[in-house]
């Protein structure tokens, strides 16, 4: 498979650094939870919590919904373990396609009593406007590529790269 560098380590390092700052200024007060969506937001997240001050307390979901690179319906397939209940919750997303996603999880923590709920993604795509999503805190808006990379994977490969990458359709 062919891949061409779309963001490289430094530029990922400044803009998690940037978000990290912004978040801090509404969170370092409070008591927040940050909820990663599993698996593309480990590596994102990981970074995310270590540039904030606000000390964070973290958790997953897994929702499954590509199975290779076609879209499917959303499925929750691991809940994680805190009460969300008047918690401060903040959604961390890889990337934000269609906006499916984070419109199921919308729903999903809305019906949580949650005190508050936010989502923080660091990559976004045009198709993002299909769902009624907006996230409060994008990192990058990417072209509508395939990417892999710092988290992302095609069918299971890839996470472990630094940089962002998107793949080069060979057909
Ligand atoms: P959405 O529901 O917004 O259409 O899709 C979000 C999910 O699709 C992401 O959490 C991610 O798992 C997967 N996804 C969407 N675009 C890409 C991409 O370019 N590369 C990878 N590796 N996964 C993607």
């Amino acid at each position: 498979m062919e891949k061409e560098l779309l963001i490289d380590e430094d530029e990922i390092k400044e803009k998690v650094r940037e978000l990290a700052r912004e978040l801090d200024r509404k969170y370092v007060d409070k008591d927040p939870l940050f909820v990663g969506v599993l698996k593309g937001s480990f590596i994102f997240l990981s970074d995310l919590i270590r540039s904030m001050d606000a000390d964070v307390e973290i958790d997953f979901v897994d929702v499954e919904c590509y199975s290779d690179m076609e879209a499917g319906d959303p499925e929750l397939i691991m809940e994680g373990t805190s009460s969300f209940e008047d918690r401060d919750v903040v959604v961390v997303e890889d990337i934000v396609d269609t906006g499916r996603t984070l419109e199921f999880l919308k729903s999903f923590f809305s019906s949580k009593d949650v005190a508050s709920l936010e989502f923080c993604t660091l990559l976004k795509k045009p198709e993002g406007h299909e769902f009624d999503v907006d996230p409060d805190y994008v990192g990058f808006d990417i072209p509508d590529y395939f990417v892999v990379g710092y988290g992302l994977d095609v069918n299971g490969k890839f996470r472990g790269l630094n940089g962002i990458y998107y793949v080069v359709d060979d057909e």
